[in-house]
C-alpha cells in the first residue's frame, strides 16, 4: 500500500476499513443518530481518523450538543480537516472532511457554544477511533 492514503483504491479502502466505516467515509453515508460509539463518550484523549489515523479531535472541544453523534467545538489543528460546501439532499450544509486521506467526517454548522467560537461539528462515529490518554 502508498504512504499516501489519497492514492488507495477504493478495493484497498473495503479491505481497510469495516462496512460501517466505508460506508460514512469513502460514501459519505451518516450513521443513525443516538446509535454511535462515541455519541455520548467522554473520556480524555485524541479522535483520530478512522481511515488514516491522522489526530482530528480533541477531547477537550467535545461537548455534549444532544443531536445524537459526537459534537466538537474545533479540530485538533486548523488544518488537519478540509470543509467543502455540500448541496445534497436539497440543503446547503458545509461537509467536513479528513485533509490526509479525503475521508468524510460529517459536516459543520454554525450553531456550536458561543463561548467557544459558535461552531458545531457534527461527527459520525465511524469515522473516528479514541485513544485515551494515560
Ligand atoms: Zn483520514
Amino acid at each position: 500500500m502508498s504512504d499516501d492514503p489519497k492514492a488507495l483504491t477504493d478495493a484497498e479502502w473495503r479491505e481497510k476499513l469495516t462496512p460501517e466505516q466505508y460506508r460514512v467515509l469513502r460514501e459519505a453515508g451518516t450513521e443513525r443518530a443516538f446509535t454511535g460509539e462515541y455519541d455520548k463518550h467522554y473520556e480524555e484523549g485524541e479522535y483520530t481518523c478512522a481511515g488514516c489515523g491522522t489526530v482530528l479531535f480533541e477531547s477537550n472541544a467535545k461537548y455534549n450538543s444532544g443531536c445524537g453523534w459526537p459534537a466538537f467545538t474545533k479540530p485538533a489543528e486548523d488544518e488537519t480537516v478540509e470543509e467543502k460546501r455540500d448541496v445534497s439532499f436539497g440543503m446547503i450544509r458545509t461537509e467536513v472532511l479528513c485533509a490526509k486521506c479525503g475521508g468524510h467526517l460529517g459536516h459543520v454548522f454554525p450553531d456550536g457554544p458561543p463561548a467557544e467560537g459558535g461552531m458545531r461539528y457534527c461527527i459520525n462515529s465511524a469515522a473516528l477511533n479514541f485513544d485515551k490518554d494515560d
